[in-house]
């Protein structure tokens, strides 16, 4: 057995936020704490991991090969578990221009003993070739960590509390959403927030990763992107730094950040009915969190 649950911080706790926008809209929220799963590497990420890993030491292997770019939070989360459960990592790393001091994730995950390979950006794309090369030594795990073994880590933060009526998560590739709509006794509604630009294609995302039609309790709200992948705006910047200091905890302006905007968003818009009970997933990624924000 890898030694999981006790050098990663689950289960989670659920606290409840107040705030006058939730009486006047009588919902109730919730933040289910993902970013205290680990000091360094909070959130979803590990979630992703645990089946990964618990396969890569069933068949034996002793290393591990993932994809990202240079600020990545499942670069940083595949080094600290290497680190953690005694895998050696490598990462191959989008941009051959760059090297292990080109940002703080990079320099992060080297004093993990993460190993790297810099590659152009069109060799990046053809993953599979990449990939060929080390497989027979390595457990591959895909850009972002999303496969059919990170769903059922994701299902699992589902069984640590009571269910809500509506979950809402931060979509990137879509694997933590579709992840949360693989747990089947979960009926309520898992409201997807997409942190791209023209978002819509992660519906098949999603239900290519449950191979099955985009489920009906299933919503991808794609407004609150603030222009792209990892851009944001003065408004996203003043929201978070309000809230953090009301709630007393972080978020980053990458994915949580814009999810828990939208949550707002939405309530104002009456969006949700009378006495709902809203979760919201706390996915971490505070590694990823402008400095000086
Ligand atoms: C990766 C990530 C997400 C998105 O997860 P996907 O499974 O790729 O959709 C959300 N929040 C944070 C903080 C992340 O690091």
């Amino acid at each position: 057995m890898l030694e999981f649950e006790s050098l990663i911080n689950i289960p989670t706790p659920l606290i409840e936020i107040l705030d006058d926008l939730f009486v006047e809209n009588d919902v109730k929220v919730f933040v289910k704490r993902d970013d205290l799963t680990h000091e360094h590497v909070s959130g979803n990420k590990f979630r992703k991991l645990k089946y990964n890993l618990l396969e890569a030491k069933n068949m034996g292997f002793k290393k591990i090969l993932t994809f990202g770019g240079a600020f990545s939070n499942h670069i940083a989360a595949v080094a600290e578990a290497g680190f953690l459960f005694g895998f050696d990592t490598l990462g191959l790393i989008r941009g051959d221009e760059l090297n292990a001091e080109s940002s703080p994730t990079l320099k992060f995950a080297t004093q993990k003993g993460m190993k790297f390979e810099f590659v152009s950006r069109e060799a990046y794309r053809n993953k599979a070739d990449l990939t060929s090369v080390f497989s027979n030594e390595y457990f591959v795990i895909p850009e972002g960590g999303s496969n059919y073994l990170a769903l059922k880590g994701v299902a699992e933060l589902l069984e640590e509390q009571l269910y809500p009526d509506y979950i809402c998560t931060a979509v990137g590739t879509g694997g933590t959403m579709a992840g949360l709509l693989s747990n089947v006794k979960y009926e309520g509604e898992v409201l997807g927030f997409t942190v791209l630009k023209n978002g819509d294609f992660l519906k098949d995302e999603v239900s290519f990763f449950l191979e099955k039609d985009f489920p009906e309790n299933a919503e991808l709200e794609t407004r609150f992107h603030f222009g792209g992948y990892a851009k944001y705006n003065d408004e996203l910047l003043s929201f978070i730094k309000t809230f953090e200091s009301k709630h007393g905890f972080l978020m980053d302006q990458v994915y949580t950040g814009k999810m828990f905007f939208g949550v707002y968003q939405m309530i104002k818009e009456g969006y949700f009915k009378k006495g709902t009970r809203i979760m919201l997933l706390h996915t971490g990624g505070l590694q990823g969190r402008l400095s000086g924000l």
